[in-house]
């Protein structure tokens, strides 16, 4: 996966001990939503970008805690309708896969000996474009729609915001501990 390198500017790097639940703000566009999208927590901390550490301990309206939390490899982020699309479409793409591979595999042994050979290899090749849609798609989509990189390691958890949508509030988060 290639990283951009020049959203430095634009990004928000932010660390928190805890897990942060952001505000019903769009990540990406800054849109008020109640919309979500999942997005994965990888192992490790990042390397490359300067993280600027937020402690959010005391505001617990806005912590999740919990065991469970912890233990879970993806975490729900505030994302609008618009810039969810992505993921919404690489949904589709996939379930549209399965339902295509069904149909060929459902006709496959029907027709295998009753259409010409062309037809045949076109078919192949369908069913092997289908199958990698189905692994792919939906990753896919939600790796472009995610609004957000996401770490944990001992020390925390570790984001990495592609946009400056929570600037604001995480300032007043840091000016404003309970
Ligand atoms: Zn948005």
């Amino acid at each position: 996966m290639i990283r951009a390198k020049n959203t430095a500017e634009s990004g928000l790097a932010i660390s928190s001990k805890t897990k942060i639940v952001f505000p019903d703000v769009c990540a990406r566009c800054g849109a008020q939503t109640h919309k979500t999208i999942p997005v994965k927590i990888k192992a490790g901390s990042p390397h490359h970008h300067n993280f600027e550490v937020i402690s959010l301990l005391g505001t617990p309206g806005h912590i999740a805690g919990g065991i469970n939390e912890l233990l879970a490899g993806s975490t729900k982020i505030p994302c609008c309708r618009v810039c969810r699309r992505p993921y919404v479409v690489g949904y589709a793409v996939c379930i549209a896969c399965i339902v295509g591979e069904g149909i060929l595999c459902y006709l496959g042994p029907t027709y295998v000996n009753t259409v010409p050979e062309w037809l045949l290899m076109i078919c192949i090749f369908l069913g092997l474009f289908l199958f990698i849609g189905i692994i792919l798609a939906s990753t896919i989509g939600q790796e472009i729609a995610a609004p957000v990189r996401i770490w944990r390691d001992a020390s925390g958890y570790y984001y990495y915001f592609f946009s400056g949508a929570y600037r604001d509030w995480t300032q007043k988060q840091r000016a404003h501990p309970l």
